[in-house]
């Protein structure tokens, strides 16, 4: 890693006008919760604020001066993403819902004509729902086989199984970048070159990734990279699929529509090139004005002292939690993303999230939507930490004393 960098949280933390905020009359908000979402800067709550006062209009389909502003912002954030992505194309980036439907796009569109009977689609153990249930169902649509990569004690990948793994069944390797339970960060790099060696088409679900590190969708050398904007400090309801071009132009319709058609006649329809075709119907235009927004302001950070900052961050909270007796970390792989999961002897995963709640640190509990990788670890909850740009180490002296109280009042 290079040299320590300046880094300072409390700049970036005054932009976030929620963290100002108390809850439960008057208890300051410790916000430990940014790997279920991000809070949002005042440069991307005014974007929204500004379409909605100013611009609000359909895209694409009037002749009109809000019009052609609605469609200029949609189409700016498309832009603003491909260049964020390191992608060649802008019609390579198509607008979705979310992390899920991008994955549930693929696996509908792309899996419809790549995956056959007697296929196999190649996981992680490691997967968020998001990147198994629609595999599952492509699956049991088509007679396809899911396979999984094994998870190794401390949380990272069994990268040793990886190549008996990839068979000349395989069509495609989905991957988490970064694990939201674990934290762990894969190489996905490496992941892809082992897949494209044989052949076998990628997708990277980059959901945790996005918003702890740059991004470059040809460096990685992946088909498909999907995220969503409300982790990266902008809304909910918009998402992103990156595509090769060639790959998107070949896939059929994912919904059918206005917007995403030439032309209609009661016979047959024509559809649109990528990326409209897969985009039916009104799509969330403020969403993209605040993606957009989101992805400037991402931009004025510096990078390299932000992640340095939240492995530090990273580092204090796993000592934090085993200076508990009976604490277990889920998970340390060597690199990983601000995120700690923990478990404690005795103590219910449920109840200690509500005493920290009451102490104003917000955290969450529960399976994470990693059902199988919990149980790899024979856990059925934990709790979770988590970090942000606009984390400081503040909010672990307030977690530090939350917990010991916690913990105490519940043995
Ligand atoms: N993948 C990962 C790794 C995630 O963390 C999440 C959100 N928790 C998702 C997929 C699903 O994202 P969304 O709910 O925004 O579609």
């Amino acid at each position: 890693m290079s040299s320590q960098r300046h880094y300072d949280p409390y700049a970036v933390r005054a932009q976030f006008p929620i963290l100002s905020r108390t809850v439960h009359g008057g208890v300051p908000l410790v916000y430990l919760d940014s790997a279920a979402t991000t809070q949002k800067p005042d440069a991307v709550i005014t974007a929204i604020d500004q379409f909605y006062r100013r611009s609000n209009s359909n895209v694409h389909r009037a002749a009109h001066a809000l019009s052609a502003e609605a469609t200029s912002i949609w189409e700016g954030a498309r832009a603003r993403v491909a260049r964020f992505l390191g992608a060649q194309r802008t019609e390579e980036v198509v607008f979705t819902r979310g992390t899920t439907e991008s994955i549930n796009l693929v696996a509908a569109s792309w899996g419809s004509m790549n995956v056959h009977a007697g296929d196999e689609i190649l996981i992680t153990g490691m997967e968020h729902h998001a990147n198994i249930v629609p595999w599952q169902l492509l699956c049991e649509r088509t007679g396809a086989v899911l396979k999984a990569v094994p998870v190794l004690e401390d949380g990272s990948l069994d990268i040793s199984a990886i190549d008996a793994l990839l068979t000349d069944r395989t069509r495609l390797f989905a991957m988490v970048h970064a694990s939201n339970t674990t934290g762990t960060i894969n190489d996905v790099g490496a992941l892809c070159a082992m897949a494209a060696a044989k052949g076998v088409r990628t997708l990277v679900d980059g959901a945790q990734a996005v918003l702890h590190q740059p991004v470059d969708v040809q460096a990685i050398g992946c088909d498909f990279y999907v995220f969503s904007a409300h982790k990266l400090y902008g809304p909910t309801g918009l998402g992103v699929l990156w595509g090769r071009y060639d790959l998107l132009d070949a896939m059929p319709p994912y919904q059918g529509g206005g917007a995403m058609i030439q032309h209609v006649s009661l016979e047959r329809s024509v559809y649109e090139a990528p990326p409209l075709r897969f985009e039916a119907g009104t799509p969330h235009i403020a969403g993209a004005a605040g993606l957009g927004a989101a992805i400037d302001w991402f931009d004025t950070l510096d990078l390299d002292a932000m992640a340095q900052h939240e492995d530090r961050l990273t580092h204090r909270a796993t000592s934090i939690i085993y200076q508990v007796e009976g604490a277990r970390v889920i998970g340390e792989a060597p690199r990983k993303i601000g995120v700690v999961s923990f478990v404690i002897e005795g103590v219910h995963g449920t109840d200690l999230g509500m005493l920290l709640d009451e102490q104003g640190v917000a955290t969450r509990t529960g399976h994470h939507c990693t059902m199988p990788l919990l149980e790899r670890f024979h856990v059925g909850s934990t709790c979770r930490v988590s970090f942000a740009a606009y984390s400081t180490n503040e909010d672990l002296d307030v977690f530090e004393r939350a917990l010991t109280k916690a913990v105490r009042m519940l043995r």
